[in-house]
C-alpha cells in the first residue's frame, strides 16, 4: 500500500487523464494531429483550473510509439509538477519498457488517499487489443479488497469492462469482465471504477457502483458508432472528487478547440 496525502479539508482530489498516444519524437503527427502538444495543452488546463491535486492517474495508451524514448520523456515531463502521478498500460504500450507503477506488472497497486482506498489495475494483454486481467491479478485483487475493508474504494483500468454499444469498441473490451463482475459483487465499498481506451466521456451504472470512461487527450472516438469513426470533441480529461464520506462526484472538462490539423476522416489507426 502506498499513502498519500489530501491536501483538501473535505475530499481528495483526483485528475484521470488517459490514451496520450505520444510518439517517439515530440514533433511527429499522429491522425494529423500533435498528441504531444494536446497533452501539454490538457495538463496546462488541468493546472490552471484545479488547485490541490492530490494525485493523477492514467489509465493506459501512454504511447502510440511504445519504446523507451516516449515513456523517459513522459515521465520528465509529468515530474516536473510536483504531483503523484500514476499509469497503467494499454494495449499500445510495450509492457517491457512501460513505467509501472505497480512493483509487479500482475500485481494490483493499492493507493491509499484520504479515507479512499485506490486499485490500479493491469488489463493490457502481450499482442491484443482486447483486454484480461490475469488470475493471478484477480486473486490479489481480492486480497487487496479484504484490505481495504469497508473504506470506499476507486478501481482504475484500461479497458472498459461495460459495454459502449459501439460494436468495433465492444470487440475490444475486457473480455473476462464477468469474473471481475463476480468478484465485485461482494465489495459493497467499491464505488466506481475508471477507464481509457474508449476515447470517449460516458457513465454507466454497474452493480452497484459506476463505470467511467474518460475523453482521451488526443482524439476522440464517435460515440455508439458501428464502425471506427472520430468524433469532432476536443480532448478531455475528468476531475474525481473523493469525499472522506465516501460521496464522490466527478466532472469531465475539455479544451476548447480541436487538435489543429486533426485528420477528421480517418478510417483506422
Ligand atoms: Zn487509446
Amino acid at each position: 500500500m502506498l499513502k498519500l496525502s489530501s491536501h483538501n479539508p473535505q475530499h481528495a482530489c483526483v485528475i484521470h487523464i488517459t490514451d496520450t498516444h505520444l510518439m517517439a519524437n515530440a514533433e511527429s503527427r499522429f491522425v494529423g494531429m500533435n498528441p504531444e502538444q494536446s497533452f501539454h495543452a490538457v495538463m496546462q488546463d488541468v493546472l490552471a483550473r484545479h488547485r490541490k491535486i492530490d494525485a493523477i492517474i492514467h489509465t493506459g495508451d501512454l504511447a502510440q510509439e511504445a519504446c523507451p524514448e516516449t515513456y523517459t520523456r513522459y515521465l520528465n515531463y509529468m515530474q516536473r509538477f510536483a504531483i503523484p502521478f500514476f499509469q497503467v498500460p494499454g494495449n499500445h504500450d510495450a509492457q517491457d519498457c512501460f513505467p509501472f507503477s505497480q512493483t509487479a506488472p500482475q500485481q494490483p497497486l493499492l493507493l491509499e488517499l484520504g479515507q479512499w482506498c485506490i486499485v490500479l489495475l493491469n488489463s493490457a494483454v502481450a499482442g491484443r487489443i482486447d483486454g484480461s486481467i490475469s488470475a493471478e491479478q484477480l486473486g490479489h485483487l481480492s486480497e487487496v479488497l479484504a484490505q481495504c475493508g469497508n473504506r470506499p474504494t476507486l478501481l482504475a483500468c484500461h479497458h472498459h469492462p461495460m459495454l459502449m454499444q459501439s460494436a468495433w469498441i465492444d470487440a475490444h473490451c475486457l473480455k473476462n469482465a464477468a469474473d471481475l463482475r463476480a468478484l465485485l459483487a461482494q465489495s459493497a465499498q467499491v464505488k466506481a471504477l475508471i477507464c481509457g481506451h474508449v476515447h470517449q466521456d460516458s457513465a454507466q451504472q454497474w452493480q452497484h457502483f459506476q463505470c467511467l470512461s474518460t475523453p482521451s487527450t488526443c482524439v476522440q472516438f464517435k460515440p455508439r458508432s458501428e464502425q471506427f469513426a472520430l468524433d469532432a470533441c476536443p480532448a478531455g480529461y475528468r476531475l474525481l472528487e473523493l469525499h472522506h464520506d465516501g460521496q464522490w462526484h466527478s466532472q469531465v472538462y475539455r479544451l476548447n478547440a480541436l487538435p489543429e490539423g486533426l485528420a477528421q476522416q480517418q478510417r483506422g489507426y
